[in-house]
Protein backbone atom coordinates (compact mmCIF):
# COMPACT_ATOMS: atom_id res chain seq x y z
CA UNK A 1 0.00 0.00 0.00
CA UNK A 2 1.83 3.14 -1.20
CA UNK A 3 1.45 6.73 0.76
CA UNK A 4 -0.71 8.93 0.10
CA UNK A 5 1.75 11.98 -0.80
CA UNK A 6 -1.16 15.38 -0.68
CA UNK A 7 1.78 17.53 -0.89
CA UNK A 8 2.00 20.31 -3.39
CA UNK A 9 4.32 17.83 -5.52
CA UNK A 10 5.92 15.55 -5.65
CA UNK A 11 2.30 13.87 -6.17
CA UNK A 12 1.08 10.76 -6.32
CA UNK A 13 2.10 8.17 -9.37
CA UNK A 14 0.64 5.92 -10.74
CA UNK A 15 1.60 2.38 -11.49
CA UNK A 16 1.56 2.25 -15.44
CA UNK A 17 4.23 5.55 -14.94
CA UNK A 18 6.53 2.99 -12.09
CA UNK A 19 6.16 0.80 -14.72
CA UNK A 20 7.76 2.69 -16.93
CA UNK A 21 10.25 4.69 -15.40
CA UNK A 22 11.45 0.93 -14.44
CA UNK A 23 11.62 -0.65 -18.38
CA UNK A 24 15.16 -1.46 -19.41
CA UNK A 25 17.24 1.75 -20.20
CA UNK A 26 17.96 1.86 -24.04
CA UNK A 27 21.15 3.83 -25.58
CA UNK A 28 19.59 7.49 -26.26
CA UNK A 29 20.25 7.17 -29.53
CA UNK A 30 18.06 3.86 -30.12
CA UNK A 31 15.32 4.45 -32.13
CA UNK A 32 13.27 2.89 -30.19
CA UNK A 33 13.91 5.65 -27.25
CA UNK A 34 14.21 8.64 -29.95
CA UNK A 35 10.49 7.46 -30.74
CA UNK A 36 9.21 7.55 -27.04
CA UNK A 37 11.36 11.22 -26.44
CA UNK A 38 9.84 12.54 -29.36
CA UNK A 39 6.16 11.42 -28.91
CA UNK A 40 6.45 12.68 -25.25
CA UNK A 41 7.91 16.38 -26.73
CA UNK A 42 4.65 16.11 -29.38
CA UNK A 43 2.16 16.10 -26.55
CA UNK A 44 4.14 18.27 -24.82
CA UNK A 45 3.62 20.85 -27.74
CA UNK A 46 -0.38 20.23 -27.33
CA UNK A 47 -0.34 21.10 -23.92
CA UNK A 48 1.13 24.35 -23.93
CA UNK A 49 0.25 24.63 -27.79
CA UNK A 50 3.13 26.96 -28.38
CA UNK A 51 3.72 28.10 -31.89
CA UNK A 52 7.51 27.58 -30.70
CA UNK A 53 9.14 24.42 -29.27
CA UNK A 54 9.73 22.67 -26.09
CA UNK A 55 12.81 21.48 -24.44
CA UNK A 56 12.45 18.86 -21.79
CA UNK A 57 15.80 18.62 -19.87
CA UNK A 58 17.09 16.84 -16.54
CA UNK A 59 15.94 18.81 -13.93
CA UNK A 60 13.41 20.39 -11.77
CA UNK A 61 11.30 23.57 -12.00
CA UNK A 62 14.10 26.15 -10.90
CA UNK A 63 16.21 25.07 -13.78
CA UNK A 64 13.23 25.70 -16.06
CA UNK A 65 13.09 29.23 -14.13
CA UNK A 66 16.34 29.75 -15.06
CA UNK A 67 16.48 28.52 -18.81
CA UNK A 68 13.54 30.77 -19.05
CA UNK A 69 15.26 33.88 -17.63
CA UNK A 70 18.37 33.35 -19.52
CA UNK A 71 17.29 32.98 -22.75
CA UNK A 72 14.77 36.06 -22.75
CA UNK A 73 16.72 38.54 -20.61
CA UNK A 74 19.95 39.50 -20.92
CA UNK A 75 22.37 40.62 -18.32
CA UNK A 76 21.77 44.67 -17.98
CA UNK A 77 17.91 44.56 -18.87
CA UNK A 78 15.22 44.79 -16.84
CA UNK A 79 13.17 42.07 -15.52
CA UNK A 80 9.81 42.89 -13.80
CA UNK A 81 8.99 40.12 -10.87
CA UNK A 82 4.81 39.50 -10.20
CA UNK A 83 4.78 37.48 -6.95
CA UNK A 84 2.41 36.08 -5.20
CA UNK A 85 4.48 34.48 -2.96
CA UNK A 86 8.04 32.56 -2.10
CA UNK A 87 8.07 30.94 -5.82
CA UNK A 88 7.32 34.08 -7.13
CA UNK A 89 10.04 35.45 -5.18
CA UNK A 90 12.59 33.11 -6.43
CA UNK A 91 13.04 34.95 -9.64
CA UNK A 92 14.78 37.74 -7.89
CA UNK A 93 17.78 36.32 -6.94
CA UNK A 94 17.60 34.13 -9.53
CA UNK A 95 17.77 36.77 -12.12
CA UNK A 96 20.41 38.72 -10.42
CA UNK A 97 22.32 35.66 -9.94
CA UNK A 98 23.02 37.01 -14.29
CA UNK A 99 23.25 40.63 -13.89
CA UNK A 100 19.78 41.04 -14.72
CA UNK A 101 18.02 44.26 -13.18
CA UNK A 102 15.52 43.31 -10.96
CA UNK A 103 12.27 45.02 -9.91
CA UNK A 104 9.71 43.70 -8.10
CA UNK A 105 5.41 44.12 -7.05
CA UNK A 106 4.71 41.78 -4.49
CA UNK A 107 1.36 40.65 -3.10
CA UNK A 108 0.47 40.58 0.67
CA UNK A 109 0.90 36.85 1.41
CA UNK A 110 -3.47 35.67 -0.12
CA UNK A 111 -3.76 38.51 -2.15
CA UNK A 112 -3.81 39.23 -5.53
CA UNK A 113 -1.11 42.00 -6.89
CA UNK A 114 -3.19 45.12 -8.03
CA UNK A 115 -3.03 45.20 -11.68
CA UNK A 116 -2.98 49.67 -11.54
CA UNK A 117 0.64 48.87 -9.86
CA UNK A 118 1.74 46.39 -12.12
CA UNK A 119 0.88 49.19 -15.20
CA UNK A 120 2.72 52.06 -13.30
CA UNK A 121 5.54 50.14 -12.63
CA UNK A 122 5.62 49.01 -16.49
CA UNK A 123 5.15 52.67 -17.80
CA UNK A 124 8.49 53.90 -15.48
CA UNK A 125 10.52 51.63 -17.73
CA UNK A 126 11.73 49.72 -20.46
CA UNK A 127 11.58 45.79 -19.06
CA UNK A 128 11.83 42.85 -21.10
CA UNK A 129 9.78 40.68 -19.78
CA UNK A 130 7.85 40.10 -16.60
CA UNK A 131 7.82 37.23 -14.63
CA UNK A 132 4.04 35.72 -13.54
CA UNK A 133 3.55 32.55 -10.56
CA UNK A 134 0.86 30.65 -12.10
CA UNK A 135 -0.07 29.02 -8.62
CA UNK A 136 2.35 30.32 -5.93
CA UNK A 137 2.73 26.99 -3.84
CA UNK A 138 3.20 28.91 -0.80
CA UNK A 139 -0.03 31.03 -0.69
CA UNK A 140 -2.36 28.70 -3.26
CA UNK A 141 -2.90 31.80 -5.01
CA UNK A 142 -3.68 31.68 -8.73
CA UNK A 143 -2.42 34.27 -10.72
CA UNK A 144 -5.61 36.37 -12.58
CA UNK A 145 -4.40 35.82 -16.89
CA UNK A 146 -7.28 36.97 -18.19
CA UNK A 147 -6.29 40.42 -16.23
CA UNK A 148 -2.11 40.02 -16.29
CA UNK A 149 -1.43 38.74 -19.66
CA UNK A 150 -2.87 42.12 -21.35
CA UNK A 151 -1.62 44.29 -18.84
CA UNK A 152 1.82 43.00 -19.20
CA UNK A 153 1.85 42.72 -23.28
CA UNK A 154 0.43 45.82 -23.46
CA UNK A 155 4.05 47.08 -22.78
CA UNK A 156 6.17 45.08 -24.93
CA UNK A 157 7.61 42.93 -22.48
CA UNK A 158 7.30 39.38 -22.45
CA UNK A 159 5.13 37.24 -20.85
CA UNK A 160 6.96 34.39 -18.85
CA UNK A 161 4.54 32.48 -16.77
CA UNK A 162 6.01 29.93 -13.99
CA UNK A 163 3.56 26.83 -14.57
CA UNK A 164 5.04 24.55 -12.16
CA UNK A 165 2.52 23.92 -9.68
CA UNK A 166 -0.35 24.46 -12.71
CA UNK A 167 0.73 22.91 -16.27
CA UNK A 168 -1.50 19.92 -16.88
CA UNK A 169 -4.32 21.29 -14.09
CA UNK A 170 -4.99 24.66 -15.53
CA UNK A 171 -5.23 26.02 -18.94
CA UNK A 172 -1.94 27.73 -20.38
CA UNK A 173 -2.57 27.80 -23.76
CA UNK A 174 -0.21 30.20 -25.24
CA UNK A 175 -1.58 30.86 -28.31
CA UNK A 176 -4.90 31.91 -26.47
CA UNK A 177 -5.21 35.14 -26.75
CA UNK A 178 -6.58 37.81 -23.88
CA UNK A 179 -8.11 40.32 -25.91
CA UNK A 180 -5.80 41.25 -28.73
CA UNK A 181 -4.39 38.93 -31.14
CA UNK A 182 -0.49 39.84 -29.62
CA UNK A 183 -2.08 39.59 -25.94
CA UNK A 184 -0.35 35.63 -25.24
CA UNK A 185 1.91 34.00 -22.95
CA UNK A 186 5.47 33.26 -24.47
CA UNK A 187 6.83 31.25 -22.38
CA UNK A 188 5.91 28.04 -19.96
CA UNK A 189 7.81 26.25 -17.33
CA UNK A 190 6.78 23.44 -15.27
CA UNK A 191 8.54 20.57 -13.49
CA UNK A 192 7.63 16.57 -13.90
CA UNK A 193 6.67 16.06 -10.53
CA UNK A 194 3.22 17.70 -10.17
CA UNK A 195 -0.09 18.03 -12.09
CA UNK A 196 1.95 15.94 -14.87
CA UNK A 197 1.92 13.17 -11.79
CA UNK A 198 5.50 12.12 -12.64
CA UNK A 199 8.29 11.85 -10.22
CA UNK A 200 10.95 14.26 -10.11
CA UNK A 201 13.58 14.91 -12.38
CA UNK A 202 12.38 16.99 -15.19
CA UNK A 203 12.84 20.48 -15.90
CA UNK A 204 9.98 21.24 -19.15
CA UNK A 205 10.34 24.93 -20.77
CA UNK A 206 7.87 25.98 -23.86
CA UNK A 207 9.14 29.28 -25.56
CA UNK A 208 6.30 30.82 -28.11
CA UNK A 209 7.86 32.21 -31.45
CA UNK A 210 8.56 35.64 -30.02
CA UNK A 211 10.21 34.07 -26.90
CA UNK A 212 12.47 32.05 -29.46
CA UNK A 213 13.09 35.33 -31.68
CA UNK A 214 14.66 37.16 -27.59
CA UNK A 215 16.65 34.45 -27.58
CA UNK A 216 18.15 34.96 -31.40
CA UNK A 217 18.57 38.77 -30.60
CA UNK A 218 21.35 37.80 -27.09
CA UNK A 219 24.51 37.41 -28.75
CA UNK A 220 25.93 34.97 -26.68
CA UNK A 221 23.81 33.61 -22.95
CA UNK A 222 25.49 33.02 -19.59
CA UNK A 223 25.28 29.37 -19.72
CA UNK A 224 26.31 26.43 -21.55
CA UNK A 225 23.28 23.83 -20.70
CA UNK A 226 20.71 25.91 -20.39
CA UNK A 227 21.23 27.74 -24.17
CA UNK A 228 18.54 26.95 -25.68
CA UNK A 229 20.30 26.90 -28.73
CA UNK A 230 22.16 24.38 -28.06
CA UNK A 231 18.49 22.40 -27.13
CA UNK A 232 16.96 23.29 -30.31
CA UNK A 233 18.74 20.75 -32.69
CA UNK A 234 17.59 18.09 -30.17
CA UNK A 235 14.35 19.00 -29.53
CA UNK A 236 13.84 19.37 -33.28
CA UNK A 237 15.23 15.43 -33.80
CA UNK A 238 15.67 13.69 -30.75
CA UNK A 239 17.93 11.01 -32.12
CA UNK A 240 20.68 13.86 -32.31
CA UNK A 241 23.15 14.08 -29.49
CA UNK A 242 23.86 17.47 -27.19
CA UNK A 243 23.73 16.18 -23.36
CA UNK A 244 22.82 12.59 -22.40
CA UNK A 245 18.89 12.57 -22.02
CA UNK A 246 17.59 11.00 -18.75
CA UNK A 247 16.35 7.92 -20.68
CA UNK A 248 13.89 6.16 -17.74
CA UNK A 249 12.62 9.79 -16.67
CA UNK A 250 11.45 10.66 -20.35
CA UNK A 251 9.64 7.22 -20.66
CA UNK A 252 7.95 8.17 -17.63
CA UNK A 253 7.00 11.25 -18.50
CA UNK A 254 5.81 9.97 -21.84
CA UNK A 255 3.73 7.82 -20.03
CA UNK A 256 2.50 10.94 -17.78
CA UNK A 257 1.25 12.86 -20.85
CA UNK A 258 0.07 9.99 -22.38
CA UNK A 259 -2.43 9.94 -19.21
CA UNK A 260 -3.14 13.71 -19.36
CA UNK A 261 -3.83 12.98 -23.29
CA UNK A 262 -6.46 10.32 -22.80
CA UNK A 263 -7.96 12.34 -19.90
CA UNK A 264 -8.11 15.36 -22.25
CA UNK A 265 -7.13 18.39 -21.39
CA UNK A 266 -10.38 20.38 -20.70
CA UNK A 267 -11.70 17.35 -18.67
CA UNK A 268 -8.36 17.28 -16.78
CA UNK A 269 -8.63 21.18 -16.29
CA UNK A 270 -12.42 21.07 -14.79
CA UNK A 271 -11.69 18.22 -12.81
CA UNK A 272 -9.11 19.87 -10.98
CA UNK A 273 -11.49 22.94 -10.41
CA UNK A 274 -14.00 20.81 -8.47
CA UNK A 275 -11.35 19.16 -7.21
CA UNK A 276 -10.05 21.96 -5.35
CA UNK A 277 -13.64 23.56 -4.37
CA UNK A 278 -14.28 20.42 -3.14
CA UNK A 279 -11.33 19.81 -0.99
CA UNK A 280 -11.31 23.22 0.66
CA UNK A 281 -15.08 22.81 0.64
CA UNK A 282 -14.36 19.69 3.13
CA UNK A 283 -11.91 20.83 4.93
CA UNK A 284 -14.21 24.15 5.98
CA UNK A 285 -16.46 21.65 8.15
CA UNK A 286 -13.59 21.07 10.54
CA UNK A 287 -13.09 24.88 10.85
CA UNK A 288 -10.06 24.77 9.02
CA UNK A 289 -9.80 28.58 6.29
CA UNK A 290 -8.04 28.35 3.24
CA UNK A 291 -6.31 31.32 2.55
CA UNK A 292 -6.88 32.30 -0.79
CA UNK A 293 -10.19 34.06 -1.26
CA UNK A 294 -12.26 30.85 -3.19
CA UNK A 295 -12.13 33.59 -6.06
CA UNK A 296 -8.65 33.68 -6.57
CA UNK A 297 -7.92 30.02 -5.02
CA UNK A 298 -5.96 27.45 -6.68
CA UNK A 299 -7.50 24.65 -8.22
CA UNK A 300 -4.18 22.64 -7.72
CA UNK A 301 -3.10 23.24 -3.76
CA UNK A 302 -4.52 24.87 -0.61
CA UNK A 303 -2.91 26.37 1.72
CA UNK A 304 -5.48 26.24 4.97
CA UNK A 305 -5.05 27.78 8.46
CA UNK A 306 -6.02 25.16 11.33
CA UNK A 307 -8.64 26.13 13.49
CA UNK A 308 -7.32 27.89 17.34
CA UNK A 309 -5.08 25.44 18.88
CA UNK A 310 -4.00 22.59 16.89
CA UNK A 311 -0.08 21.69 16.51
CA UNK A 312 0.64 21.46 13.48
CA UNK A 313 3.80 18.77 13.64
CA UNK A 314 1.66 16.52 15.90
CA UNK A 315 -0.89 17.04 13.36
CA UNK A 316 1.01 16.22 10.75
CA UNK A 317 3.28 13.49 11.88
CA UNK A 318 0.24 12.06 13.27
CA UNK A 319 -1.40 12.09 9.71
CA UNK A 320 1.87 10.53 8.44
CA UNK A 321 2.06 7.46 10.79
CA UNK A 322 -1.67 6.72 9.35
CA UNK A 323 0.17 7.07 5.61
CA UNK A 324 -0.94 10.27 4.66
CA UNK A 325 1.39 13.38 3.91
CA UNK A 326 0.77 16.94 3.63
CA UNK A 327 3.10 19.96 3.96
CA UNK A 328 3.69 22.80 6.30
CA UNK A 329 3.27 25.95 5.46
CA UNK A 330 6.26 28.52 4.59
CA UNK A 331 7.72 31.48 6.41
CA UNK A 332 5.34 33.70 8.07
CA UNK A 333 2.59 30.86 8.13
CA UNK A 334 5.09 28.09 9.21
CA UNK A 335 3.11 26.69 12.37
CA UNK A 336 0.16 28.04 11.66
CA UNK A 337 -1.35 26.49 8.29
CA UNK A 338 -0.89 23.34 5.92
CA UNK A 339 -0.66 22.72 2.50
CA UNK A 340 -2.30 20.00 0.54
CA UNK A 341 -1.68 19.21 -3.12
CA UNK A 342 -4.74 18.24 -5.13
CA UNK A 343 -3.77 17.49 -8.65
CA UNK A 344 -1.88 15.11 -10.68
CA UNK A 345 -3.37 11.19 -10.93
CA UNK A 346 -4.39 11.74 -7.27
CA UNK A 347 -8.18 10.10 -7.31
CA UNK A 348 -11.62 11.47 -5.62
CA UNK A 349 -11.42 8.02 -3.17
CA UNK A 350 -7.88 9.62 -2.00
CA UNK A 351 -9.48 13.13 -0.76
CA UNK A 352 -12.39 11.14 0.59
CA UNK A 353 -9.71 8.84 2.50
CA UNK A 354 -7.76 11.73 3.57
CA UNK A 355 -10.91 13.71 4.69
CA UNK A 356 -11.72 10.79 7.13
CA UNK A 357 -7.82 10.81 8.30
CA UNK A 358 -7.65 14.29 8.86
CA UNK A 359 -11.07 14.47 11.11
CA UNK A 360 -9.82 10.95 13.07
CA UNK A 361 -6.46 12.83 13.54
CA UNK A 362 -8.44 16.53 15.14
CA UNK A 363 -10.82 14.23 17.61
CA UNK A 364 -7.85 11.93 18.36
CA UNK A 365 -6.12 15.63 19.53
CA UNK A 366 -9.21 16.85 21.41
CA UNK A 367 -10.98 18.77 18.77
CA UNK A 368 -14.60 18.49 16.95
CA UNK A 369 -14.32 16.90 13.82
CA UNK A 370 -17.85 15.93 12.06
CA UNK A 371 -16.09 13.47 9.52
CA UNK A 372 -19.18 12.49 7.84
CA UNK A 373 -20.47 15.98 6.80
CA UNK A 374 -16.79 16.78 5.79
CA UNK A 375 -16.66 13.28 3.39
CA UNK A 376 -20.21 14.56 2.13
CA UNK A 377 -19.23 18.12 1.41
CA UNK A 378 -16.05 17.29 -0.77
CA UNK A 379 -18.62 14.64 -2.35
CA UNK A 380 -21.20 17.25 -3.31
CA UNK A 381 -19.44 20.03 -4.17
CA UNK A 382 -16.67 17.69 -6.53
CA UNK A 383 -19.82 16.62 -7.98
CA UNK A 384 -21.20 19.82 -8.86
CA UNK A 385 -20.01 20.69 -11.71
N1 LIG B 1 7.82 27.34 -8.96
C1 LIG B 1 6.79 26.87 -8.27
C2 LIG B 1 5.46 27.52 -8.42
C3 LIG B 1 6.95 25.76 -7.44
O1 LIG B 1 5.93 25.28 -6.75
C4 LIG B 1 8.22 25.16 -7.33
C5 LIG B 1 8.46 23.94 -6.45
N2 LIG B 1 7.63 23.77 -5.39
C6 LIG B 1 9.27 25.70 -8.08
C7 LIG B 1 9.03 26.77 -8.89
C8 LIG B 1 10.64 25.11 -8.02
O2 LIG B 1 10.63 23.82 -8.56
P1 LIG B 1 11.66 22.71 -8.10
O3 LIG B 1 11.50 22.51 -6.64
O4 LIG B 1 11.23 21.51 -8.91
O5 LIG B 1 13.01 23.19 -8.47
Amino acid sequence: NKEMLLIPGPTPVVDEIYDALSSETYAHTDPRFVKIFKNSLEQTKKLFNTDGEVFVIAGSGTLAMEIAIINTVAPGEKLLVISHGYFGDRFIPLAKAFGIQVETIQAEWGEHVRKEVIEDKLASGDFKAVTVTHVDTSTGIMANLEELVPVVKKSGALFILDGVCAAAAIDEDMQKTYGDPSYTIDVVLTGSQKAIGVPPGLAIVAFGSKALAAREAIPSVPGYYTDIKNWLPIMQDPGKYYATPPVNMIYAFNKGMEIVMAEGLSERYQRHAALGKAVRAGLKVYGMKPLAPEAIAAPTLSCVLYPEGVNDAKFRSRLAEKGMVIAGALASLSGKAFRIGHMGNATESMFKKALELIGETLKEMGHEANVEEAVAEFTKVYHTR
